[in-house]
């Protein structure tokens, strides 16, 4: 795990949530650090809303503690932890327009009307919805929706933002605009920001640091980077992009280091390099395992072609740019592959 830099803001410590008998979150501990862009990723019933929820102060911790600016928020209620909230079912108010959402956190602060009229308007404007703040919500698109759901959570300048797949119902495009909103406000504003999701596109995209979550649990906590590049186990490898598992046992793994127990090698498809037979090697081949494999797929997949090779029992992908002259293969042909040594990764099971 990277060191983290900043001081820090929230705390789980040892924190069990159970529903019945269901173990939703499981002994997580997790720091933020003040103005950080935390993101929990994880498939589907992994505890990622849970985790969010006993932070929103939703729901209480059957077990832990949850700490910000150092102090246990166990009897602080929700609408006094003073944290911008934009849930998936955490809607706008249907019956209000979109000025009077906007106004209504600053409503329950008890600020009066002439500074929540000027502050309405200066957030409408810093989410591109200039003019709009008579419409209902009924009346805007999907994304202007999402927008203004992030300003009414941003309005009264909390000092955390909690997200929870705020981006999960718009399409692609409107999705990667939001994505570049989001991080141009976190930018500007500074803020604390917990988002919960299950795209890792949108994971890799935002944070300062993700945590990906299995099963209730924490797997890992890193940086983009070093969760790509030295994921611990085949799930986080699994989770974060395509990881090549080389596990048949009568095939041998070269590596600059020695496995450990209970783990199999992994290598990112975009490591792998594929050849003619006897084609020449390169400079640096001594760092290098070359093996011999066999095509059993081949796709398009717009500016990248898509090799499934059989390496012994292993099923190994590669990516290829699409470029002018590289030879294409075919199903059924024998062909080369080599990687660095050093860009084996061993993976626990
Ligand atoms: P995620 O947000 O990662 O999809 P959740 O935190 O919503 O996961 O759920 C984690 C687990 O807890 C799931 O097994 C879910 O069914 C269960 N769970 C969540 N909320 C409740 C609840 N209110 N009552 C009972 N079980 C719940
Ligand atoms: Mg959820």
């Amino acid at each position: 795990m990277e060191k983290l830099a900043l001081s820090e803001q929230i705390e789980f410590r040892n924190v069990t949530k159970l529903y019945g008998q269901v173990i939703a979150v499981r002994s997580l501990s997790l720091t933020v650090g003040r103005g950080e862009f935390l993101t929990i990723l994880g498939p589907s019933g992994s505890g990622k809303t849970t985790t969010l929820m006993l932070l929103a102060g939703f729901e209480a911790p059957t077990e832990g503690d949850i700490r910000i600016a150092g102090k246990s928020v166990a009897s602080v209620p929700s609408y006094r932890r003073d944290q911008g909230v934009v849930f998936q079912s955490y809607a706008l108010f249907p019956h209000l327009t979109v000025r009077r959402n906007l106004e209504f956190p600053l409503e329950m602060r008890g600020i009066r009307s002439a500074e929540r009229a000027a502050r309405a308007e200066r957030i409408l404007s810093r989410v591109h919805l200039d003019g709009l703040g008579d419409r209902m919500p009924s009346q805007l698109s999907g994304g202007q929706q999402q927008r203004v759901a992030l300003a009414r959570a941003l309005i009264a300048d909390p000092p955390i933002l909690l997200l929870d797949e705020p981006l999960g119902a718009l399409d692609r495009n409107l999705r990667e605009q939001m994505q570049g909103e989001i991080k141009g406000l976190h930018k500007e504003f500074g803020i604390t920001t917990v988002c919960v999701t299950h795209d890792q596109e949108e994971a890799l995209t935002l944070s300062d640091r993700i945590v990906v979550m299995n099963a209730g649990r924490i797997e890992q906590t890193d940086t983009p980077e070093a969760l790509y590049d030295r994921p611990v186990s085949r799930f986080v490898a699994n989770f974060l992009g395509d990881a090549n598992i080389l596990d048949d046992p009568s095939f041998a793994v070269e590596s600059d280091t020695p496995q450990p127990d209970g783990t199999v090698a992994m290598i990112r498809p975009e490591r792998i390099r594929i050849s003619a037979p006897g084609a020449t090697k390169s400079a640096d081949a001594d760092q290098r395992q070359h093996v011999a494999g066999t095509v059993t797929d081949m796709i398009y997949a717009g500016p990248l072609r898509r090799y499934h090779v059989a390496v012994g029992d292993n099923d190994v992908v590669i990516r290829e740019h699409v470029a002018a002259g590289r030879q294409i293969f075919q199903i059924g042909d024998t062909i080369q592959l080599d990687w660095l040594r050093s860009d084996i990764r061993f993976v626990t099971t």
